[in-house]
């Protein structure tokens, strides 16, 4: 008889987990998978898949605008926001089936219910008790909305995709990712937007030239930009509006405020103090590069740890986690270099490897290769929107350490580039490479001189 229910139990059915989970049983490991929400996690259910389908919603505005130069007479067009979030539904519960059958078709127990770590090797989900001889904990993030006074009228990315009305006006608090996108999307359904950023400017840590052409291009869409502002109070009014107080004492009428304030590992309730488990110093599972945690039996991913919260880095971690264990053979650690990522606002922004701050503080001499340009599709369309494209090349070695992009299907164009920079693209090769014409995307083949040289 073993000595255990399970070789693994996986706490947590998202993307780092079910990627875990499926590659564990497929080698043969007897695994269960514990998940108290959703299958498939934040990104199936309030992340990336929504957030994408609700992104093509609101890009539809402009190409309706945009079509009129092309000839179309598109009088009537309406938007139905209680469609949008019925279909997306549909097609999540579709998805949360196809997790579903992953799962058991690769012979995973499910276990509905949150898990709670009793030992090193027990894990509780409501009454039933589960051994095993590894635990993995996949138990993702959670949006951390800071205190002060109102907090309770304000929602979270976790409420937003299920709101019974589109508001008419709304305020969008934070400055990365999550903020910029629904900046973008509730402009693009038809609401009056703001976004309100606590510092100098929004998108920390993206390249600056990247930065500078964002604020821009939102700006001319007629977004109200505020930066160096942040939320004293939200009082709630008799019509059910919000009124938003600043720290500065100015005052804003919305209908919704939506925080995009970052996210934290979600660990309440875990059971973490009756394992060897610590964390680190900002409050993620402390792990070693191999995934373990300071308690010889159990092991975490994803967003969970202080890694890059993405899902292709959650999935990445996970598979490599299952090959460690179960086939040690075939395990090649996760490569963390020139992770290439796109914000889905529109334009989208996509970028890869380093910024130029970075590759300045790293030392490299560098020639700087940039380009604005209204791209085709708006001439007839009368749109004055420009793209940007940005390359940074190593002067000693001619090495590509970076591409930035602002413009539509950045996100499409700069993955293929990530292809080319895991390679160790030099520019001759960009150079020797021919462009398609016409597209936007051959810009980035076509640069030949420097704007800027140190
Ligand atoms: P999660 O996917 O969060 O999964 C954790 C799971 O554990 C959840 O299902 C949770 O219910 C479950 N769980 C937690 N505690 C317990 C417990 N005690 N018992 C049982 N179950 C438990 N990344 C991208 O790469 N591209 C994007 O476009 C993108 N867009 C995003 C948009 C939004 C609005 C958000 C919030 C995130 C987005 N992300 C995106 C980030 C991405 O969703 C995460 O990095 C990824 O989901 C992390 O995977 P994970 O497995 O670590 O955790
Ligand atoms: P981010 O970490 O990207 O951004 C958080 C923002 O909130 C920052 O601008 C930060 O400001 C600001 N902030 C933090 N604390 C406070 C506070 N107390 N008061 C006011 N502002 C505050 O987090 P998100 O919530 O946008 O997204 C979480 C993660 O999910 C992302 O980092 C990303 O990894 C992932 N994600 C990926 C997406 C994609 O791939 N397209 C899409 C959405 C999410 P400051 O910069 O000054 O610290």
């Amino acid at each position: 008889m073993p000595e255990y229910d399970f070789d693994l139990f996986v706490i947590g059915a998202g993307s780092g987990g079910v990627r875990a989970s499926r590659m564990a049983a497929g080698f043969g490991a007897r695994v269960a998978v514990a998940e108290e929400l959703y299958l498939g996690g934040t990104c199936v259910n309030v992340g990336c898949v929504p957030k994408k389908l609700f992104a093509y919603a609101a890009h539809f505005a402009e190409d309706f605008s945009d079509a009129q130069g092309y000839g179309w007479n598109l009088a009537g067009a309406g938007f139905d926001w209680k469609r949008l979030v019925e279909n997306k539904n549909t097609e999540i519960n579709r998805l949360n089936g196809i997790y579903h059958n992953l799962l058991t078709s690769a012979g995973v127990t499910l276990v509905q219910g949150r898990a709670q770590l009793l030992d090193s090797h027990t894990v509780a989900v409501g009454e039933q008790r589960f051994s095993a001889e590894r635990i993995l904990i996949a138990t993702g993030g959670w949006p951390f909305i800071p205190d002060f006074p109102g907090r309770e009228h304000v929602i979270s990315s976790n409420e937003v995709f299920f709101l019974d009305e589109l508001p008419r006006r709304c305020l969008v608090v934070g400055g990365g990712y999550i903020a910029i996108e629904f900046a973008s999307i509730f402009h693009g359904l038809g609401c009056d937007t703001a976004l309100l950023y606590r510092g100098e400017q929004f998108l920390r840590g993206f390249d600056q030239g990247l930065r500078d052409h964002m604020v821009v291009t939102l700006q001319n869409k007629g977004l109200d930009l505020r930066f160096n502002a942040d939320v004293a109070k939200v009082d709630k009014q008799a019509d059910g509006s919000l009124r938003v107080v600043l720290k500065d004492g100015e005052t804003l009428e919305t209908d919704l405020v939506l925080y995009a304030t970052g996210r934290r590992p979600k660990l309440d309730g875990l059971g973490l103090e009756n394992t060897e488990v610590t964390l680190d110093d900002k409050g993620f599972v402390k792990v070693d590069a191999d995934y373990q945690t300071s308690d010889p039996a159990i092991f975490a991913v994803g967003d969970v740890t202080n890694t890059i919260q993405l899902t292709p880095v959650a999935l990445a971690e996970g598979m490599a986690l299952a090959r460690r264990l179960y086939r040690p053979e075939e395990y090649l650690p996760v490569d963390y270099a020139d992770i290439a990522t796109a914000v889905f606002c529109i334009p989208n922004i996509a970028t890869l490897g380093l910024t130029e701050e970075q590759a300045r503080a790293k030392g490299h001499r560098l020639d700087i290769y940039e380009s604005r340009f209204r791209p085709m599709r708006n001439t007839l369309a009368g749109n004055q929107e420009q793209s940007f494209m940005k390359l940074l090349v190593d002067q000693r070695t001619d090495r590509v350490l970076g591409v930035h992009m602002v413009g539509p299907d950045a996100g499409e164009i700069i993955q293929g580039l990530a292809v080319a920079l895991k390679a160790g693209a030099t520019k001759a090769v960009f150079d020797a490479t021919l462009g398609i014409h016409p597209t936007a995307a051959e810009e980035f083949v076509t640069m030949r001189t420097p704007t800027r040289k140190d």
